[in-house]
C-alpha cells in the first residue's frame, strides 16, 4: 500500500529538470537575501558543494514579505558542513542538520534528502529518514509546490521543479505529489496548508483540499510538540482569526484546542476569541511583540470558566475551584498539543490574577498593581469586558486606577464586599490561594 503511494509520489515530477528563471523573471536580487545565508552558500561554493536558499525565505521574498529566517540546502553532508563553519552546530535526531552562527544570526544548513522514506508507522508516516539525495529528490520531498523553489545566490537565479512560480502568482497552495500519500506521511502538513493559506491569503488548491477533512484523525499520531509549534506559528502569524476559521472549515481543528470544539455553541467564547485574536493579529502585523501565553490562555479561558464553574457546583470554594479548573483544562490540553511549562506557568498566573480584580478594597488592589503579571493580568480583564463576560466598569476601575495619583486611590477604594473581610481574618491555605499582598498600601 505504502509502496504504491511511494511509486505514485516518484512518478509525478520524476526525472524532471527544473525550470531556471532568471533574476529578470523573478526579481530577487541577492541583496534580499540575509548576510548570513549568502556567507554560507559563497563559503560552501568555494569548497565544491552546491548550495541553495530554499524554503519559506524564498517564497516570502517573492511574496514581497520579509523573511523570519534563512534556510540553505546543499549537498555536502552535515558533518563536512560542521567542519567548514567553526561556529556551527550539529543538531537533530530524526533530521541531522547544522545551524551555522554569523553573529545575531542562524543559518539552518540541511543536506538535499533522497525520495524515499526509510522507516514508517502502521499508518505510513515518516518516522526517521537520514538518507541523503540529489536536488532533484530534496525537491520531491518538500511540502507545497512554494516551498520548492532553490534561490541561487551567485547567479540570483530560482530553480522551480514544480511550478511554485505559477502557483504563487495563482495564490495557490499545492501539494507536492498525491495529497493523501504526502498527508499519510506527515499530517502534519494538513495544518501547513491552512497556515500557509492563511498567511499569504492564497486558496488551498482543490486536489490539496479535499482529503483534508477525511485524514484529519491522523493528526491525532503527530508528537503534540511538533502540533504546538505548528499552531504556535499558526497563532502568532498575523493572520491567526483566518486560519483558525480555515482550520475549521477544513474539520481541522478537533482536539488541537477543545476551545475550537466548543466556542460554535458558546457565543460569549466566540467572541471573547475573536476579539483576543483580532487583538494579536493587529499587534502582530504591526511587528510589535506578542505574548504566546497570554494568547494561549485567551483561547482557553472559557474552558476554565466552565470547570470552575462545575467545581463550584460541586461544592469546592472559589479559590481552590479555579486552580482545580486550570489543572482540569491543562492537563487535557497537554495530550493533544504539548504547550511547554514555561508558557502554562504564565497562564496559570494570568488566570489566577482574575479573580483579584474584583476585590477594591483596603490594600488588596495596592498588592495586585505591584504584581509581576499585572499588566498582562489587566489586559486579559480588558479583554474580558470587551466581549461582554467581565463588567464594562470594572476594566475601566482599574484603567484609572492605575492612572490616579496617592490621594485620588484612597478615595477610589471601596468598601469590603461581606465575605472579603472575613475571609482575611482566617488562616490562609498556601496551596490553595493567591500570594497576599505584599506591597505598601
Ligand atoms: P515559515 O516561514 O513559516 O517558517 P517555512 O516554509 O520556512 O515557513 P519551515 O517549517 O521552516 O516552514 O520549513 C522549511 C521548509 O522545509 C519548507 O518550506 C518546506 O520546503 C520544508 N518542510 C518543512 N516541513 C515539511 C514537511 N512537514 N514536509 C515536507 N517538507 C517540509
Ligand atoms: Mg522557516
Amino acid at each position: 500500500m505504502i509502496k504504491k503511494f511511494i511509486r505514485r509520489v516518484f512518478r509525478f515530477g520524476s526525472g524532471s529538470e527544473p525550470r531556471t528563471v532568471p533574476k529578470e523573471q523573478h526579481g530577487v536580487a541577492r541583496e534580499a537575501i540575509s548576510q548570513g545565508s549568502r556567507k554560507v552558500c559563497e563559503v560552501l561554493h568555494s569548497h565544491g558543494y552546491e548550495a541553495y536558499v530554499v524554503g519559506g525565505a524564498v517564497r516570502d521574498l517573492l511574496l514581497g514579505l520579509r523573511p523570519k529566517d534563512f534556510d540553505v540546502a546543499t549537498d555536502a553532508y552535515p558533518e563536512e558542513v560542521h567542519k567548514i563553519f567553526r561556529r556551527s552546530r550539529l543538531i537533530g535526531k530524526r533530521f541531522k542538520l547544522v545551524h551555522v552562527m554569523f553573529g545575531e544570526e542562524t543559518v539552518e544548513v540541511s543536506t538535499f534528502r533522497a525520495r524515499t522514506a526509510t522507516e514508517t508507522d502502521e499508518h505510513g508516516r515518516v518516522l526517521r529518514d537520514n538518507i541523503y539525495g540529489t536536488r532533484e529528490d530534496d525537491a520531491i520531498r518538500r511540502d507545497f509546490t512554494i516551498n520548492a523553489l532553490y534561490y541561487d545566490p551567485a547567479g540570483e537565479t530560482l530553480l522551480d521543479y514544480h511550478n511554485g512560480l505559477r502557483d504563487l502568482q495563482r495564490k495557490s497552495v499545492r501539494i507536492i505529489g498525491d495529497a493523501r500519500a504526502r498527508y499519510r506521511e506527515d499530517p502534519l502538513r494538513m495544518l501547513r496548508a491552512v497556515r500557509f493559506a492563511a498567511k499569504a491569503g492564497f486558496s488551498i488548491d482543490e486536489r490539496t483540499r479535499k482529503p483534508i477533512r477525511e485524514l484529519a484523525h491522523l493528526l491525532e499520531n503527530v508528537p503534540p510538540s511538533r502540533v504546538y509549534e505548528e499552531m504556535q506559528k499558526l497563532l502568532l502569524s498575523g493572520h491567526a482569526a483566518t486560519g483558525l476559521r480555515q482550520l475549521r472549515s477544513e474539520g481541522l481543528h478537533h482536539g488541537l484546542l477543545p476551545l475550537l470544539d466548543v466556542i460554535i455553541e458558546q457565543p460569549m467564547g466566540e467572541r471573547f476569541v475573536t476579539l483576543a485574536l483580532e487583538q494579536t493579529d493587529s499587534r502582530v502585523r504591526s511587528g510589535k511583540s506578542v505574548s504566546p501565553a497570554f494568547l494561549f490562555a485567551a483561547l482557553l479561558w472559557h474552558e476554565v470558566l466552565a470547570a470552575w464553574k462545575k467545581a463550584q457546583q460541586r461544592g469546592q470554594k472559589p479559590i481552590p475551584a479555579l486552580y482545580e479548573a486550570m489543572d482540569t483544562v491543562l492537563d487535557i490540553q497537554t495530550d493533544k498539543l504539548a504547550i511547554p511549562r514555561r508558557l502554562t506557568a504564565v497562564m496559570k498566573e494570568i488566570w489566577a490574577l482574575q479573580p483579584r480584580f474584583e476585590q477594591r478594597s483596603g490594600r488588596r488592589p495596592f498588592g495586585l498593581l505591584g504584581h509581576e503579571r499585572f499588566r498582562a493580568g489587566f489586559d486579559f480583564l480588558v479583554l474580558r469586558s470587551g466581549s461582554g463576560e467581565a463588567p464594562e466598569e470594572l476594566a475601566q476601575w482599574w484603567e484609572k486606577f492605575q492612572q490616579a495619583g496617592e490621594a485620588e486611590r484612597q478615595a477610589m477604594l471601596m468598601a469590603p464586599q461581606p465575605g472579603e473581610a472575613r475571609r482575611r481574618r482566617r488562616r490562609r491555605r498556601k496551596s490553595a490561594l493567591p500570594p497576599p499582598d505584599t506591597s505598601p498600601a
